[in-house]
């Protein structure tokens, strides 16, 4: 395959924006690295808008809920993004329970994951347990309440958080043992580690979902990218056309992979890695120079890479 064409002129970038109708962005490392934008991205997405280009952001990050990213997409300066174009996996998590496993509303939901999870379960009828219970912070000891079975959970959710600790994993392994392994368990998403604050590379929410995996010797079902079934949802939401579509993002087995497995962007291929996240230009050299040493290679190849998205506008502008 063709290696991918690193966009640095502005012919090229013009090009990128008539190619494509909607661009389906990752966040963390793509608009902003923990509370900082990422220089341009704001300017580059404004343009676009005004170009009447369609949008929506697709993240892995399930400790959120939607309403938590309205505000800081605000608190970072954007304006009119509403709740329909926001998909965080917390999100798609509790939406796979109501459409795919039709798990009825009322039902209790076993998590292990940060706030954002629960808040998406309430708002789709789920009683969370487990999550953000302070009973969970005490010390484990095999006689406590919460490693007895719950008989009315009807599924397990695991992603993200940053208060993983014995008794959280005690107990929801408790729930993914129960009746021979028989409740849904979900994952939020595969991602390893993240680009956090202060340069530092943080464990993310695939770490705790392949924990917990391991020890209940259980397979998982991934509801984040590169899954095609968010895809799915997403374009049927929005409506857009897939032949017409780009994936922006930072990561490759999960970004990348998500806009090449699923298509994007018809023959031309639909997806473009940034490189102001978590890979950089060497992780990218050395994956073209070794397809084959990786699961899924050529896969995880993006059509193009530029060194942020907000070098767009800085390129249209020149
Ligand atoms: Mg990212």
């Amino acid at each position: 395959m063709a290696p991918p064409e690193k966009i640095e002129l502005k012919k090229q970038a013009q090009q990128l924006i008539e190619q494509y109708d909607n661009f389906l962005f990752d966040c963390d490392g793509v608009i902003w690295l923990d509370e900082k934008l990422i220089p341009g991205v704001l300017e580059t997405i404004e343009h676009l808008e005004s170009q009447g280009k369609r949008f929506a952001f697709v993240t892995n990050n399930s400790s959120k809920s939607r309403d938590t990213y309205i505000e800081k997409f605000h608190r970072l300066g954007f304006k009119g993004i509403g709740k329909h174009l926001i998909y965080p996996t917390c999100y798609a998590a509790a939406s796979y329970l109501k459409e795919h496993l039709k798990v009825p509303a009322g039902a209790k939901v076993w998590v292990l994951g940060d706030h954002g999870i629960e808040t998406e379960l309430k708002e789709l009828g789920y009683i969370p347990v487990g999550g953000s219970d302070p009973r969970l912070d005490d010390e484990f000891h095999p006689q406590h309440d919460l490693l007895k079975v719950d008989p009315d959970v009807r599924a397990v959710v695991v992603g993200s958080t940053k208060a993983f600790n014995y008794m959280r994993i005690a107990t929801t392994l408790q729930y993914l043992l129960h009746e021979n392994k028989s409740l849904p368990f979900i994952g939020t998403n595969i991602d390893r580690s993240y680009p956090g604050p202060e340069g530092l590379i943080l464990p993310a929410g695939g770490s705790v979902v392949n924990y917990m995996s391991y020890t209940s010797n259980r397979d998982f079902i991934d509801v984040g990218k590169p899954s095609k079934r968010l895809l799915e949802t997403i374009l049927e939401q929005r409506d857009f056309d897939k032949s017409k579509t780009l994936m922006i993002g930072d990561t490759m087995y999960t970004d990348i992979k998500f806009g090449n497995d699923g298509q994007l962007g018809g023959e031309s291929g639909g997806s473009l890695l940034v490189l102001s996240g978590g890979t950089k230009l060497k992780d990218l050299h050395h994956l073209i120079e070794n397809p084959a040493s990786l699961q899924d290679g050529p896969s995880l190849i993006p059509l193009k890479y530029i060194e942020s998205f907000g070098h767009i506008i800085h390129l249209l502008s020149n």
